[in-house]
């Protein structure tokens, strides 16, 4: 048995460079989480970008650079400026994003950027080939890097390679338009094993392998000349004790954050009132301008509930330099103005908005204070902001809206489950959620919270990597 090789756009670490010296600190996301029983000892090996563009990086501190990722087990690979451009914020976010979230609207089809994300994969895929042997097992992730396993697999035929895709993938009659279709369809099979958040995506991909590329697909196989390839679906979970255990926490140290403070105080002042919690980041696929129209329209429709419910919006700050993030931006901080400008009156504002990204603290500080989540993207690949809201629930009680376009939908159906543009529905949803009774709430949060803690996130990675170890001893070559 080699060692496992983990590849990412980025490494899960941030490098920071301070009077010379060089910090390479670990991130606390849900991948870099996952991924500690797979990237763990000496065996395992993390490949991806560091964050800094060859520009960016002092020549004098290369080395230095690469010693402190080597601690941390990560080595990187050098990208520039263009090449980023190209790569990242074109043909990853300006093309493939908006295309796999059926914002076919927003799509760039641009060959520069199709062939700085060729040049950029095969990069990746030569830092791999030089890092690793035959028996090693690779894991790549994500939409930023479908043609490695086939780069990998040209030079390293008998190397076990899985593929997980974090967003979805787009039903046929979307992904046919991409001009680049077969090439990312061969990247991919490049792989043993294709993973999955939900079972559609996986029906999706195998439809257009098999419409495009004209392959035999039985059941979940994929049979090739001297290879099949399995595809399958797992469901990312969530590091679901850090998030119970952080709740549990806050309930009792008795020490609040300047935030507690001020939501506790809301509540005081204003008994009875319910806190409706939206946390996205500031993307398109979120929905988030169309949940601001839902929420003028709940009003509306149900005046009754007026100074009597607050929507908190948390939006990250993401890819601000893509102009759609640009525009959106403007449109939400109108939308916002508007609403609060007309509706607010001498004691309420309807609408708190922050846009910023805040510390994992006050994150719990919204989940733990506020009655219900209301999360509605127009696709999502999973939404693990649903998850977290659930797991911190210690009490149990809490009401999860959530959008069927998520791919967490799947799993969460005692959630109550809304169509994002149907705002009628929204509105009633809106309503069944604040009246519903604690036992209603508590018997829902029960089982979610038992399917949550059972497969967290280390549960999915450790499934994954053993169905790629249980695929590669079946895919000795055929005789
Ligand atoms: N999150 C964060 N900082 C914030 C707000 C959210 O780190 O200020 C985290 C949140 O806890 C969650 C992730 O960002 O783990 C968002 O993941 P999700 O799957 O919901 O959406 P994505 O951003 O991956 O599309």
């Amino acid at each position: 048995m080699g060692k496992t090789i983990i590849i990412s756009n980025r490494l899960p670490v941030q490098l920071q460079i301070s009077n010379g010296t060089i910090d390479a600190i670990p991130s606390v996301g849900g991948l870099a989480t996952g991924m500690k029983s797979v990237h763990s000892g000496g065996e395992s090996l993390w490949v991806g970008w560091s964050g800094l563009t060859d520009e960016e990086t002092p020549a004098a501190l290369e080395n230095e650079i690469d010693v402190a990722l080597k601690k941390h087990g990560c080595a990187k690979i050098k990208l520039t400026e263009k090449e980023i451009e190209g790569f990242y914020f074109g043909f990853s976010n300006r093309t493939v994003w908006p295309l796999f979230h059926y914002f076919s609207e927003y799509t760039e089809f641009e060959l520069e950027f199709w062939n700085t994300y060729k040049a950029v994969n095969q990069k990746f895929a030569d830092a791999i080939i030089e890092k690793s042997h035959d028996n090693d097992t690779i894991w790549v992730h994500d939409y930023q890097l479908m043609l490695v396993p086939q780069m990998v697999r040209e030079k390293r035929p008998n190397t076990s390679i899985g593929f997980f895709l974090h967003i979805p993938f787009p039903s046929y009659e979307i992904f046919r338009t991409l001009p680049w279709r077969e090439e990312v369809l061969e990247g991919l099979l490049g792989s043993d094993l294709i993973g999955f958040h939900t079972y559609d995506y996986e029906r999706h991909f195998l439809s257009s392998v098999r419409r495009l590329l004209g392959l035999d697909v039985s059941f979940n196989d994929v049979y090739l000349e001297n290879r099949v390839i399995k595809v399958d679906s797992f469901p990312m979970g969530i590091d679901y004790k850090k998030f119970a255990s952080a709740a549990k926490k806050h309930d009792s140290n008795g020490k609040d954050s300047d935030l507690q403070i001020k939501l506790n105080s809301h509540k005081q002042s204003a008994p009875g009132t319910k806190l409706i919690l939206s946390i996205d980041r500031l993307d398109y696929s979120k929905g988030i301008a169309k949940r601001i129209n839902a929420f003028e329209y709940f009003l509306n429709k149900y005046p009754e509930y007026k100074e009597k419910v607050r929507l908190i919006i948390l939006a990250v700050p993401s890819r601000s330099n893509v102009p759609q993030y640009q525009l959106l931006k403007r449109e939400i901080d109108e939308l916002v103005g508007r609403i609060n400008g007309e509706l607010s009156t001498v004691n309420w504002t309807p609408i708190w908005y922050f846009y910023r990204s805040l510390p994992f603290e006050n994150l719990i500080d919204l989940y733990t204070s506020s009655d219900i989540a209301w999360l509605t993207p127009l696709r999502d690949g999973m939404n693990l902001v649903a998850k977290e809201y659930i797991a911190t629930r210690t009490d149990k009680t809490g009401v999860l809206i959530l959008s069927e376009m998520a791919g967490s939908a799947n799993e969460m159906n005692e959630a109550l489950l809304i169509n994002p543009n149907n705002f009628e529905e929204q509105a009633d949803t809106l309503k069944t959620a604040i009246t519903m009774p604690e036992e209603e709430q508590i018997s829902r949060n029960t089982f979610l919270q038992k399917r949550l803690e059972r497969y967290n996130v280390e549960v999915w990675a450790n499934e994954f990597m053993g169905a790629l170890n249980r695929k590669s001893e079946e895919n000795e070559p055929f005789i």
